[in-house]
């Protein structure tokens, strides 16, 4: 059991950080902006948002999240979100999102 599990205080789901200089840094958020996962905990891992590719200054190919909105809208939504991607993370294969996020369902066993 997880010290969560024994709260209904849900408070740990989300927040949003109006004094940053970049907020709101994702546009078309309808619900309460989460500011949580502002570095998204799954940037190394297979995910159905709609990203990017990228080329750093050293040649690394990265995601470029800047129209995902899955981490930010809601903060129950998006804590639910993550939950689920992360329960079976698979590592990003480093190629481009090829599965429209609208459509992207996480198949659990
Ligand atoms: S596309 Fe969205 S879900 Fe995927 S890593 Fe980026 S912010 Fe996270």
């Amino acid at each position: 059991m997880q010290p969560k599990d024994t709260t209904h205080n849900e408070s740990y789901k989300g927040f949003s950080n109006r004094a940053c200089p970049f907020f709101p840094c994702h546009q078309g958020v309808r619900r309460e902006f989460n500011c949580l996962f502002c570095y998204c905990p799954l940037i190394a891992y297979e995910c159905p948002g709609p990203y990017r590719l990228y080329t750093d200054r050293n040649g690394l190919v990265r995601k470029d999240c800047s129209d995902c909105r899955l981490p930010h809208d809601g903060y129950a939504a998006s804590w639910s979100f993550i939950q689920k991607w992360l329960k079976r993370p698979r590592i990003w294969s480093g190629r481009a999102q090829h599965q429209p996020y609208a459509t992207a369902r996480r198949r659990d066993p």
